[in-house]
């Protein structure tokens, strides 16, 4: 049925354990190399109230547990902890995978009609539930978000994420020209929308708020400076849009904003590259753009499947890292053609390939978990199993299929495994996604659980 998810079977928010091969992320490989990671191949996490109490050796995490601590064992399966997706839309589910078109034409001819159903707010409702349950589906469970011009839609959405208990970042779309008329707000009428709907949703429960200019060429500069002023009032909160996408929508923004040194360079002007502003794309960027959003502390969303697919070019990672700017790894959904972020993944690598750059599989899961916790300033919070840290966490079966079964018996060491199922596996590899320690998705019955 539409709009059903798990219910939390595992019942428990007090002390309990979870044993299987565990890995996380303390730092980026690209930087600390060995040191960036633990991994314990007989493991065991320990979580209390829905958070992290410790990650480390079972036998010995065992020995010092209190008699009758319930353990769930999943021997067997790789632990990770959830995935994070840095940008994606909500009401693009339903035209995912629409044929044919580069980025403008796209918009036109299928998202556009699709983000009109959301004046519906019924619709709205039942696409969020479904575009969820999706998520934790594919092990994702933290997304920034995109809601559509509506107001209606992004309550829906946050509704939907507070009764998972999913932590989720999410924002109405302000656009006020160069749109149809069906999906147009004023500079006036976005901005008091946005603010009534920071005032009823951020910071509630675990959702944030993201102030959500599609992309420059479709908001007046009035809108774009009233996006700055959200920003000011309301420390903490998020900014999201897109810049540099595609050559197209690059010579157009320059149209528009003649004044403008460059594409971001529109949106610096109004005090909107800062930290927790998040970029989706950055391909077409110069090096003046890359130091400027590294030292203003702005991230990039990195979306492989959907650059791919829109033919939009080649995220340039090396020159990103090279300007110290944070990357988060996003799909991108309804271009990005996956809700997986093994998918992603898969795409990533060989988006390096073409652009005679490299992604290490520890690089590549750190991207997806530590990295996008970092991209979002939420580092301190989840991306790892650092005691203290919410437990979100994701149970990985490397055997979902018969090939991955097969490639992982020939897979000596971590890496090999990393990389086979960055390559091979999608959301069929991901037996159980856990959220605050319970239970939000299960793929298929696994063993219940045992007083180890
Ligand atoms: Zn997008």
């Amino acid at each position: 049925m539409a709009g059903a998810h798990v219910p939390d079977d595992s019942g428990r928010t007090g002390l309990h354990a979870i044993r299987g091969a565990l890995l996380h992320f303390i730092d980026d490989p690209a930087d600390a190399g060995e040191r960036a990671y633990e991994y314990f191949d007989d493991g065991l996490l320990v979580v209390d109230g829905g958070h992290i109490v410790s990650a480390g050796e079972a036998p010995a995490a065992l020995a010092r547990l209190p008699a009758g601590t319930p353990v769930v064992d999943r021997t067997g399966k790789l632990i990770v902890p959830g995935f994070v997706d840095t940008h994606i839309h909500y009401p693009q589910t339903d035209m995912i995978a629409a044929y044919g078109e580069q980025l403008l034409e796209w918009l036109e001819r299928y998202t556009y009609p699709a983000e009109r159903q959301f004046a519906d707010a019924a619709h709205g409702r039942e696409v969020a539930e479904f575009f969820l349950d999706e998520l934790l589906r594919g092990g994702t469970t933290t997304a920034l978000v995109y809601a559509t011009v509506h107001p209606e839609s992004t309550d829906a959405f946050f509704a939907a994420a507070q009764a998972r208990g999913a932590r989720m970042i999410a924002g109405k779309v302000l656009m006020d020209r160069n749109c149809p008329e069906f999906l147009r707000d004023t500079a006036e009428s976005g901005y008091a929308d946005s603010k009534a709907l920071i005032a009823r949703w951020h910071g509630k429960a675990r959702l944030s708020y993201a102030v959500t200019p599609r992309f420059a060429p479709a908001s007046s500069e009035r809108q774009l400076e009233l996006a700055g002023r959200l920003l000011d009032e309301h420390p903490g909160v998020y900014l999201q849009t897109h810049v540099a996408e595609n050559r197209s929508e690059v010579a157009w923004a320059a149209e528009l904003f003649p004044w403008s040194r460059s594409y971001l360079d529109v949106y610096d002007r109004f005090g909107l590259v800062r930290p927790r502003s998040v970029y989706a794309h950055c391909i077409h960027l110069d090096d003046a753009d890359r130091a400027r959003m590294g030292a203003a502390g702005a991230a990039m969303a990195f979306c492989p499947t959907s650059n791919l697919f829109l033919g939009s070019g080649l995220f340039d990672r090396d020159a990103a890292r090279r300007h110290g700017v944070r990357v988060g790894l996003g799909t991108d959904v309804g271009a990005g053609t996956s809700f997986s972020q093994l998918r992603s993944l898969d795409e990533a690598y060989k988006v390096a390939q073409l652009a005679g750059q490299r992604l290490s599989p520890l690089s590549a899961f750190h991207l997806a978990t530590l990295g996008g916790a970092r991209a979002l300033y939420l580092d301190d919070r989840i991306g790892n199993f650092l005691p203290g840290k919410e437990a979100d966490f994701v149970v990985i079966d490397p055997a979902a299929t018969p090939l991955l079964a097969r490639r992982m018996k020939h897979a000596p060491g971590l890496q090999d495994k990393l990389f086979a199922l960055m390559m091979l596996a999608d959301d069929r590899a991901i037996a159980e996604t856990w959220l605050m320690g319970a239970k939000r998705h299960a793929r298929a019955e696994l063993p219940p659980a045992c007083a180890c």
